[in-house]
């Protein structure tokens, strides 16, 4: 029985609950009327239901959709501007019990070359990705209570925080890791993590049990009720995904919005951000053994109603996807990418030689950070390196009051313009950091307080003398 406040995941995802709003979302495809009515209340921006999202999503009036997507672009920049927070990858382990049929991290794949980062190798790979320009990394790790315990996780994390290496900083860490305990998310919480991170994979239950053979992953309720454990060991931040290719794309978003709807009625607060991931080739894994993958128009359809389903939510595209995809869905919602990345264990320091492989997927997008930095800004994106609102502690239901009072013009847009500052004084090509200088003179004109445009020109102005890291 549906219910949103349930602390059962097969009650707050509902397996009849999903079909029938997929039912009605179908039926519906066509009532202009049910949709005008809807498309009435997205452009309220404070967000849609899982039902009137789906709606949306099924809608085959060719000029609703226009809108639609025009919709989506207009909250991208209302609520966000044309910034892109940038992040990097960081992988430490791929040893991993799971069975994961979709990743070839899984434990029956002998041929994987299973490594693990020692606190020297994790230095050496965070000097690398402080070389690039990177501030906010996210950490990745296969699930092996042997040999990546909690602890090592959490010693890594205070390895990486304390790595000062010229002008370079981590200044927040992101952690990927499997579903763990409420005693495990507060010490999480006390290693000063950033957003907790587990995508779903899939919210059916059925399929997630057949994708999950083995190991701790395969209990379904466990792994779905994860972020409730991690928001009550105090983690306000957390993200959610799912991997697109696995199961139904229709079920998938349904499923992710109940989620969120989920978290905020029971927490008061929604997910910090949402990925969306698409299954890639890997060692042993081939994406067309999957046959539920989506176009890149269904992705681009996903993206926007996501972006108007929750206003509020950060969204993250990473390299698993081409620069040509992501420029399209940048404009439809997109707040975070990661660039430069590599998928394998100590890929950043050393590329691996031709006989190792412990990559987790390939990844699409090769290009270098200032090759990134440089075409976001060419396509008008602001990358930003900003790690400001979780070092001030406007997290969870803080960070989005702020996105609610309209403020980020004055708080957002001067810490981006800052830390791109940071990025182009210290790491950028010549031609990145002539394209970035301009761009920060006209948008610094878009901070719309007199006072902290003063400011921020000053800090601005002393960034480029040689400080660092300003802040609003
Ligand atoms: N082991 C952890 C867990 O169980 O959640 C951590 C994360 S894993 C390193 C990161 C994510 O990569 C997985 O949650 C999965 O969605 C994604 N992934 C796995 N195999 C993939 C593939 N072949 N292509 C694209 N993404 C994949």
């Amino acid at each position: 029985m549906y219910n949103v406040k349930s602390m059962k995941a097969e009650e707050f995802i509902d397996y009849y609950e999903i079909m029938e709003t997929l039912d009605y979302a179908q039926r519906n495809r066509h009532n202009r009327e049910l949709l005008n009515s809807v498309m009435e209340k997205a452009r309220l921006k404070k967000g849609l239901s899982h039902r009137e999202a789906l709606l949306l999503f099924n809608c085959d009036i060719s000029e609703i959709n226009e809108e639609i997507y025009a919709l989506a672009k207009q909250i991208k920049l209302d609520f966000y501007g044309n910034r892109i927070v940038m992040f990097a990858p960081l992988y430490l382990s791929n040893y991993c019990v799971n069975g994961c049929t979709y990743c070839p991290y899984h434990c029956q794949n002998k041929h994987i070359t299973r490594k693990k980062l020692s606190q020297e190798e994790i230095i050496k790979e965070v000097i690398a990705l402080q070389d690039m320009g990177h501030k906010r990394l996210a950490i990745e790790s296969g699930e092996d209570n042997i040999n990546n315990p909690i602890e090592y996780i959490l010693e890594s994390i205070k390895t990486i925080y304390s790595i000062k290496h010229k002008n370079g900083a981590i200044r927040r860490v992101n952690v990927n890791i499997a579903a763990t305990t409420v005693e495990n998310y507060r010490k999480l919480k006390d290693a000063g993590i950033g957003t907790y991170i587990l995508f779903q994979e899939t919210y059916n239950k059925e399929s997630y049990e057949t994708l999950h053979p083995t190991g701790p992953k395969h209990n379904y309720a466990y792994h779905t009720e994860a972020m409730d454990r991690a928001m009550e060991g105090g983690i306000d931040d957390v993200g959610l995904g799912v991997l697109f290719g696995l199961e139904n794309h229709q079920f998938e978003l349904a499923g992710i919005l109940m989620h969120a709807e989920h978290l905020e009625a029971v927490h008061g607060v929604g997910p910090h951000t949402i990925s969306v991931p698409r299954i890639k080739r890997a060692d042993d894994i081939n994406p067309d053994d999957f046959t539920q993958g989506i176009d890149d128009d269904t992705f681009a359809k996903i993206i926007s109603v996501i972006r108007i389903a929750v206003p509020y939510t950060g969204m993250i595209i990473s390299t698993r996807e081409s620069a040509k995809c992501r420029e399209r869905v940048l404009e439809l919602g997109i707040s975070q990418i990661s660039g430069g990345s590599r998928t394998s264990v100590g890929g950043y320091a050393e590329p691996e030689s031709d006989d190792e492989n412990s990559s987790q997927f390939d990844v699409s997008d090769n290009r270098t950070l200032d090759e990134v930095v440089n075409w976001l800004m060419k396509n008008n994106h602001i990358p930003s390196f900003c790690t400001a609102c979780y070092r001030e502690g406007r997290t969870g239901d803080r960070f989005m009051s702020l996105c609610k009072s309209g403020q980020i013009s004055n708080c957002c847009l001067p810490n981006a313009l800052m830390t791109l500052k940071e990025y182009l004084e210290d790491y950028a090509s010549k031609d990145t950091r002539n394209l970035g200088n301009v761009l920060i003179e006209k948008e610094i004109e878009n901070i719309s307080n007199p006072k902290v445009k003063m400011l921020a020109e000053e800090y601005i102005k002393n960034i480029h003398k040689g400080q660092r890291d300003f802040r609003f």
